[in-house]
């Protein structure tokens, strides 16, 4: 993972995800590299392609929240 995503992708936002990803139905996911969001992603995703910018840099929103202490 490449440092400064953090700065793309608020912590509110990985939270809120997180939380959705345990409690719902979602699997929410985020592309590190450029921030874009990803359904249907696997709560414990590393390093999946991104549809936007072609990147391996997805991560599922709860493997996400264990990088934000
Ligand atoms: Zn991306």
């Amino acid at each position: 993972m490449e440092k400064g995503w953090q700065k793309r992708i608020s912590a509110d936002r990985i939270m809120e995800a997180a939380e959705a990803s345990m409690f719902g139905l979602e699997n929410p996911g985020f592309c590190t590299a450029c921030g874009a969001d990803h359904d249907e992603c696997e709560p414990d995703a590393r390093n999946y392609e991104c549809y936007e910018c072609g990147k391996k840099a997805v991560f599922g929103a709860a493997e996400l929240a264990l990088y934000l202490t």
